[in-house]
Parts: structure tokens; C-alpha cells; sequence
């Protein structure tokens, strides 16, 4: 969700998301560990559809469209992994990099800003308003600081909705309020037919959401994108092709089956609540066990069973986190 080098915490970076916490190590060793973790990490290339290709590595997906006018990123990854994103976009095409849509603030999405824009060509870099703010708020040091260096800004926000011709399509950002963050972006190219979700749909975990965001709102993201998207026809061709957050990409049936996975999980910690449960009566009924074999994930922290249970279990009890 975030990395964060402070005193006294240290990330540990798993395939798909980090998590902090803190422990005792310095920060030079915390620093160390993982400049070391992101040297193991390959840039894998996955064609998408039409002018689309999905980027895995560490951090959350990149979704790569390249055409003549140049280069759109959603997204970029963790800051050291920025070399790293440029060699594989390289390998696909020599024209620079011209736009940055970020989905959201978590660093796992955004830590490659700078760098990458840099490297590009009056790079602008696009998020919703509320990224902005999160980025520019002073530095807290907790663990929910999405303070960022100003490299990383956003040169351009919207608030509801924003589209833009680029390689001959129009590609439309739209706000999901309160869903996986308070300034969360969908980015559907039209013409590839290609959704980019962010964290709104991380398929190779549960559900999760900052303290800004919502267990409804992200189930009002993934409803608002079935609105848009079209199903493959009945030879199992075509259809709107998804890019998740986190994990493979993704098709109508998928993001249905996790809708109804995340609707079900709340609905029964709701209940759980309603009886009066205390959070740890609700983790020991594991009221999402059979849902463990396909949406498991890490055992622990971000996107764990018990993760999501505490952060929906908060969120409907109205509790700070
Ligand atoms: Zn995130």
C-alpha cells in the first residue's frame, strides 16, 4: 500500500504490495533491505489488447499504451524500480513518455513519478485532486503518510471526470469517491477497449482501502466499471479487457466474482457487528474462509483475510484506524 522509510520501521516488500511496520532495525538497514529486495525484482511484459500492455514488478501494475504520439503510464510503480519500468517501455518503443495518470497515492503506484517523467518529454502527470492533496500534506512519519516528494506531484488534477486524445483514443479518467482512497482514478481507453482499475479491484487479494476510503465505495468502483464495460461475446473472444491493481488481468466474470466476493464479506462482518461481535470474535469465525483458496493473498497485513476483516470491521463500526 505504501512504503515508507522512517526511524524504527522497516517495509517488506512481498510480490504485489508492501507493508510497514515497525520494528527494531535502523533505517539504514531498513533502507538497505529493501534497495536490496528491489535489485531481485524482473520487469515482466504482458500484451493487453490494442495499444495496451500491462507491466508487472514490484508494486501495483503499469498499464503501458504506446502509439505514435508517444507514451501513457498508468501508474509507475515503486521509486526504485523506475530504471527498471524505462528499460521495458524501451523495448517496446523509442518515442518518450508523455503522460502519467496515477490511480491513486500509494507509493507501490506512484514512487516512479519523477524519475520516469524525467526521463520523459514535458511529461505531464495527471491525478485527482485529493492525490494532490495527500502528496502535499506535511510528512506525519505514521503509517498512513502519503506525503511525497514533489517530483511525484501531479502537474494537472480533476475533480469528477477528465478525457484526452492521445494515440488516436480517448482515453477518459473518472473519480471513484471514497473507494480504495479518497483520490481514486479509472482509466478506460476506448478505442483499446482496455480498463485500468487500480486498487479499486486488486484481484490477488481482498479488499482494501486507506483510512480516506471505504469498503462501500470500493464496491461502488468495481458496479460503476461493470456499468462501462462490455463482456467477451460467446466464442469467449473480444470484451473489455481489465487491468487490476494488483494480480492478471482480468475480464467481466472476474471483477463480477470479486464484486460479489467483497459484497458478501460485508455484509456478513455487518451482521457480525450487529450482534455485538468484538473484532477479534468476528477474525476467529472467518467469516471469508472459503474465499481464502482464490483471493488468499499475503498472510498477513495489506489484502489478508485478517487485514480486511479489521479495516471493514472499523470502517462499518465508524472506528478510527
Ligand atoms: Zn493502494
Amino acid at each position: 500500500m505504501s512504503i515508507h522509510f522512517s526511524a524504527g520501521s522497516v517495509c517488506a516488500i512481498v510480490v504485489s504490495a508492501a507493508f510497514c511496520g515497525p520494528v527494531a532495525v535502523s533505517p539504514e538497514q531498513a533502507r538497505a533491505q529493501a534497495r536490496q529486495n528491489f535489485d531481485a525484482v524482473k520487469v515482466e511484459t504482458h500484451p493487453v489488447q490494442g495499444k495496451i500492455y500491462m507491466l508487472t514488478g514490484a508494486g501495483g501494475n503499469v498499464t503501458v499504451q504506446v502509439g505514435p504520439d508517444g507514451v501513457l503510464l498508468v501508474d509507475t510503480q515503486f521509486a526504485p524500480m523506475a530504471p527498471k519500468i524505462l528499460g521495458a517501455i524501451r523495448e517496446l518503443t523509442d518515442k518518450p513518455v508523455r503522460y502519467i495518470i496515477n490511480t491513486h497515492v500509494h507509493a507501490d503506484h506512484t514512487g516512479g513519478n519523477e524519475a520516469i517523467a524525467k526521463a520523459g518529454q514535458d511529461v505531464k502527470i495527471i491525478g485527482h485532486e485529493n492525490l494532490l492533496k495527500a502528496m502535499s500534506a506535511p510528512p506525519t512519519h505514521q503509517p498512513f503518510d502519503f506525503s511525497a516528494p514533489r517530483g511525484d506531484w501531479p502537474t494537472e488534477t480533476y475533480k469528477d471526470k477528465q478525457r484526452l486524445e492521445f494515440n488516436g483514443e480517448e482515453v477518459e479518467l473518472i473519480h471513484i469517491q471514497k473507494g480504495h482512497s479518497s483520490g481514486d482514478t479509472i482509466v478506460f481507453f476506448h478505442g483499446s477497449d482496455v480498463l485500468s482499475a487500480g486498487d479499486v479491484y486488486a484481484s490477488n487479494r481482498y479488499p482494501t482501502f486507506d483510512p480516506s476510503g471505504s469498503i462501500e465505495g470500493v464496491i461502488i468502483g468495481m458496479n460503476r466499471i461493470l456499468g462501462m464495460i462490455k463482456p467477451p461475446d460467446k466464442q469467449g473472444k473480444g470484451g473489455t479487457a481489465i487491468v487490476p491493481g494488483h494480480g492478471p488481468i482480468g475480464h467481466q466474470a472476474d471483477l463480477v466474482a470479486y464484486r460479489d466476493m467483497a459484497a458478501t464479506i460485508r455484509d456478513r462482518i455487518r451482521a457480525m457487528l450487529e450482534q455485538g461481535m468484538t473484532l477479534e470474535q468476528v477474525k476467529a469465525m472467518h467469516p471469508m474462509k472459503e474465499y481464502d483458496p482464490t483471493y488468499g493473498g499475503p498472510s498477513t497485513g495489506i489484502g489478508s483475510a485478517d487485514g480486511t476483516i479489521e479495516e471493514i470491521y472499523d470502517d462499518l463500526a465508524g472506528l478510527p484506524r
